[in-house]
């Protein structure tokens, strides 16, 4: 007999944990299809067309896990320029996109008012397109900068223009593993506060998860159980996104050789763990840029609702490795090949146009 849950009530932890070291792949598939049904019976699989801005790629913060930052001083550090930002905007609106992805670096000298006279010129000139960015590292970094609370930061930026924010940063919800994979980063309680601020101001987010470093199953289930309990504080938090530690180029890698690359078969299990457990996240988005295209479209029978982005530009996995690329006709193809039916959406995941 299959493995029954009752997906009326609420996965605890200790279940989570149970699931992710015991069930049957194909039964955990199984269920966190069925409670994907439960929250979008029409079987419709959106996408959005959106591309990655990485304003600069000088950071102070040296996650070992990332291949991406630079120092102020190396030869290739950059900040792009207003008129290289609006290039990029032209870009995406000729191929109908809708949001930018707009994130650093976490540069060390740049003040609120540097962010604010960024935002308010891209909203400025491009009011339809909607700025997605700033993650949690930025917004509380800008607020220390400029001796000012995240709270200001969040407001100041909204007012001109900065729509929602994404989940990046969060890692795994846990001090211990933060303190070994990236010890100057922010720490857990201050993700969850920039993320509680922003939703008390009716800012929007995202939650995402790095796994496959040096955490246990027990973290992992630790980290969704923050994002539930937020959520059913605020019920800020958009879509659940997660992916696998991409090691190519990254200190950790030359630290922790005992890291193994994780598997398919791991990612599609932790993925329907936190579909069944995360029951007030609406969306999960499939990873596709790290898992490949076909993991991705697997992931749809494994819980996710959602494809990401089409990814006009990437930047930051694909210094670490992750070389995967779509266009929104290869999206729309895959959609279809595992039955369901493809939208675009924008950043509040409402429909924009149906390809069914
Ligand atoms: S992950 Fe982000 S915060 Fe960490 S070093 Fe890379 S760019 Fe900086």
């Amino acid at each position: 007999m299959g493995l029954e849950l009752d997906l009326n009530k609420r996965l605890t932890k200790q279940e989570a944990v149970d699931l992710i070291k015991n069930a049957d792949l194909k039964e955990l598939g199984r269920l966190a299809y069925a409670k994907k049904k439960q929250l979008h019976p029409k079987g419709v699989t959106t996408f959005v067309v959106d591309r990655n801005i990485n304003y600069t790629n000088i950071c102070w913060v040296d996650c070992d896990f990332c291949a991406f930052y630079r120092h102020e001083k190396d030869e290739d550090a950059y900040i792009l320029t207003f008129d290289e930002i609006d290039k990029k905007i032209d870009e995406l609106i000729a191929i109908g996109g809708t949001q930018i992805l707009f994130q650093g670096g976490v540069h060390p000298k740049l003040e609120i008012e540097w962010y604010e006279d960024l935002v308010e010129h891209i909203h400025n000139k491009y009011p339809q397109v909607t700025i997605h960015g700033f993650s949690a590292i930025e917004i509380d970094y800008i607020a220390r900068r400029s001796d000012i609370s995240i709270k200001e930061v969040l407001e100041r930026l909204h007012a001109k223009g900065l729509s929602s924010i994404p989940g990046a940063g969060a890692e795994i919800l846990s001090d211990k593993v933060r303190d070994i994979i990236a010890p100057k980063k922010l720490d857990k309680d201050t993700w969850l506060e920039v993320h509680e601020e922003a939703h008390k101001l009716g800012i929007k987010s995202t939650a995402t998860m790095m796994y496959g470093t040096v955490e246990s199953d027990e973290d992992i289930v630790e980290h969704f159980d923050e994002i539930r309990r937020l959520q059913d504080k605020t019920g800020g938090f958009r879509a659940f996104i997660m992916w696998s530690f991409q090691g190519k180029n990254t200190a950790l890698m030359e630290k922790h050789p005992e890291i193994k690359k994780q598997s398919s078969n791991r990612y599609l299990r932790l993925l329907a763990v936190a579909r069944l457990f995360l029951d007030n996240v609406p969306n999960i988005q499939s990873s596709w840029v790290t898992q490949g295209s076909y993991i991705g479209q697997m992931a749809l029978n494994w819980g996710a609702n959602d494809l990401g982005s089409t990814m006009m530009e990437e930047n930051v996995v694909s210094a670490a490795g992750a070389a995967n690329s779509m266009n929104q006709q290869e999206m729309i193809a895959l959609i279809k090949d595992v039955g369901e039916k493809p939208a675009k959406r924008n950043t509040a995941y409402e429909i924009l146009e149906r390809y069914y």
